[in-house]
């Protein structure tokens, strides 16, 4: 590699990475990448971190994706589902459950985890655009 090549890489991976959005996939993102080594800050519209508690259902790979916030997060399992339709019925197990999770709780869960690994947050931020410069990229909030 030549040494402009190696100089430009270098600088790039000192540069911050937005991730727009303080929710399910942005804190996620925003944890894996700076474990991988990238500054992140993570730009939230909202003036904090409050998630409405609310239900999801999720297949049963949140358990290898999400690890250690899994424990916490699922609250109830689905192993069978019941169709009805003109009076007769028929029931569906699953080979593997099906998970009931809390929202509220994998949000707080990841955003521990983003904040533990180094992300930084700037709340009350709306992402509006990014435009070309000079330097690189213009980010508009
Ligand atoms: C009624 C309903 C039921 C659902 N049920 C299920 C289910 O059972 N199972 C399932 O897996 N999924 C379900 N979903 C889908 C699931 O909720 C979404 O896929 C998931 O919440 C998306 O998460 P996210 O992190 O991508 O985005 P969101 O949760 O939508 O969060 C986006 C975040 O970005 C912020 N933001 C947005 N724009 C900007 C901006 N310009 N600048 C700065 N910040 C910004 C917002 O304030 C918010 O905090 C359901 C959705 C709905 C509406």
């Amino acid at each position: 590699m030549n040494q402009g090549k190696a100089q430009l890489e270098n600088s790039n991976k000192s540069r911050e990475v937005i991730v727009v959005g303080a929710s399910a996939a942005g804190l996620f993102t925003a944890a894996s990448v700076v474990r991988g080594g990238r500054p992140v800050r993570v730009l939230e519209s909202k003036p904090q971190l409050e998630p409405a508690s609310r239900t999801l259902i999720v297949t049963s790979h949140f358990h290898t994706q999400m690890a250690a916030v899994a424990q916490d997060t699922v609250i109830n399992e689905i192993r069978r589902f019941e169709l009805f339709t003109d009076g007769r019925s028929a029931q569906i197990a699953l080979k593997k459950p099906d998970l009931i999770i809390e929202r509220s709780r994998l949000i707080s869960a990841l955003a521990r985890e983003a904040r533990q690994a180094g992300t930084s947050f700037s709340f009350d931020t709306r992402f509006l655009g990014v435009a070309p410069n000079e330097r690189g990229l213009r980010l508009e909030v």
